[in-house]
C-alpha cells in the first residue's frame, strides 16, 4: 500500500467504518490479472491485511475479508458478465492503459471492472470509498446494477410515468465517496502515484527511505534557485503538506514558499516531520501485527464468515430471480 492508496481511499475506510456497515476486501482474484508468483501472492495477501489493520481498520467493527474466500464474488461476476455491454468495458481508461502496455491482453484485464461490480453488488453496497481513478469503474457498476434490476428485479405491480412497469431496485446504484485528496500525485509530479509507475512512497517505508525519495522529488518547476519565490499550488510537496501537516504549518509553508523564505529542501524536511507524526503509530502497529500472524488470520477468518453469510443471502435472491 502506498500513500496514494492511503490518502485517496484507506483513510476514508478507517473513518467510515464507524458510520456505516463496512466491508473491506483484499481482492486477490483481481491481483492475478497480472503475472505473479503463487508464493508471493500468499505473502502479499498477508502483508496487505497487516497494513490495513495497522492503518486503522478494526476487525471488530469492519469485516476485513479476502475475496477468494467468498466464492460468490466470482459467481456473481460471471452473471454480471452476461449483461455487461462490451463497449462499456473497452472504453474504460484503465483497460486502455493496461492493454497498451502488453503485447497479448488477457480477458481478465477487460473484465476486471465486472468482478469489481460483483464485489460491490454482492453486498448490495450503496457507498464505495475510492480514489478518483476508480470513479469510472464505479459508474460501470451503476450501469450493471441498473441493467440487472431492469431485467430481473421483481415487478412491484406499479406503473412508472412512462407507462412501463416498476421493478424492485434489488441492487442499489453504488455512489463513490472521495477523500479531500482523491488524486495523489507521484514524486515525479507528473502522473498519479501508482505501483505501476514506480513513483510511490510505501505506507510502511522507513523514514530514511522516505527521505531518500522526498529529497529529489519534483517541486515547482519555476523555482530554480533557493531565492526564487515559488507558487505552492503547483507544487506536489505543498499538496502533501495539505494531507499531512496541521493547517497552521500549511499556511506557514505557503508563505515561506511565496516569499522564498525557505528553500524546497527546508519545506521537504518539515513535510517529512509531519509525515512521521502520522506514520510512526501505523508502523508500530504493523510491527506488532507482523509478530502475531494468528491475530491477522483470525481477523480474516471472522471477516470471511461475515461476508459469506451476506453473500449467500444475496445469491439466493439473485438465483431465484434469474430462474436457477
Ligand atoms: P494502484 O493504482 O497503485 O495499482 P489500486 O488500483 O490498488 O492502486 O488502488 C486502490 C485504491 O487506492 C483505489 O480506491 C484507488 O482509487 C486508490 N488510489 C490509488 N492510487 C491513488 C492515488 N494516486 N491517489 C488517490 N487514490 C488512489
Amino acid at each position: 500500500m502506498h500513500l496514494g492508496n492511503y490518502l485517496g481511499a484507506v483513510k476514508n475506510w478507517v473513518r467510515l467504518q464507524h458510520e456505516f456497515d463496512t466491508i473491506v476486501s483484499i481482492v486477490d482474484y483481481h491481483a492475478i490479472t497480472i503475472a505473479y508468483e503463487p508464493e508471493q501472492l500468499r505473502q502479499r495477501r498477508h502483508d496487505l491485511a497487516v497494513t490495513l489493520l495497522a492503518a486503522g481498520i478494526d476487525p471488530d467493527v469492519a469485516a476485513l475479508c479476502v475475496q477468494s474466500q467468498v466464492p460468490e464474488h466470482t459467481e456473481l461476476a460471471w452473471i454480471l458478465n452476461t449483461i455487461t455491454p462490451l463497449g462499456e468495458l473497452e472504453r474504460q481508461t484503465q483497460f486502455k492503459e493496461k492493454s497498451r502496455q502488453q503485447e497479448s491482453v488477457a480477458a481478465g484485464i477487460l473484465n476486471y471492472p465486472v468482478l469489481q461490480a460483483a464485489d460491490i453488488l454482492l453486498y448490495r453496497a450503496d457507498k464505495v470509498p475510492v480514489g478518483e481513478d476508480q470513479v469510472q469503474h464505479l459508474e460501470l457498476s451503476r450501469v450493471v446494477a441498473r441493467k440487472w434490476n431492469a431485467l430481473f428485479g421483481t415487478p412491484t405491480g406499479r406503473r412508472l410515468e412512462d407507462g412501463s412497469e416498476e421493478r424492485e431496485q434489488f441492487f442499489p446504484e453504488p455512489q463513490p465517496v472521495l477523500t479531500p485528496t482523491p488524486r495523489v500525485m507521484g514524486l515525479d509530479g507528473k502522473s498519479k502515484m501508482s505501483k505501476s509507475m514506480g513513483n510511490t512512497i510505501g505506507l510502511l517505508e522507513s523514514p530514511e527511505s522516505i527521505w531518500a525519495k522526498l529529497r529529489p522529488a519534483v517541486t515547482d518547476p519555476k523555482r530554480i534557485k533557493k531565492t526564487d519565490p515559488g507558487t505552492p499550488e503547483v507544487c506536489n510537496i505543498y499538496h502533501l503538506h495539505k494531507a499531512f501537516s496541521t493547517p497552521a504549518t500549511v499556511e506557514h509553508v505557503a508563505v515561506q514558499c511565496r516569499t522564498a523564505g525557505w528553500g524546497c529542501i527546508d519545506c521537504k524536511k518539515v513535510l517529512a516531520e509531519s509525515m512521521e507524526t502520522e506514520l510512526v503509530p501505523i508502523r508500530r502497529r504493523a510491527a506488532e501485527l507482523a509478530a502475531a500472524p494468528r491475530r491477522v488470520d483470525d481477523a480474516l477468518a471472522a471477516g470471511a464468515a461475515r461476508c459469506r453469510a451476506l453473500a449467500h443471502e444475496t445469491m439466493l435472491a439473485v438465483r431465484d430471480r434469474m430462474g436457477f
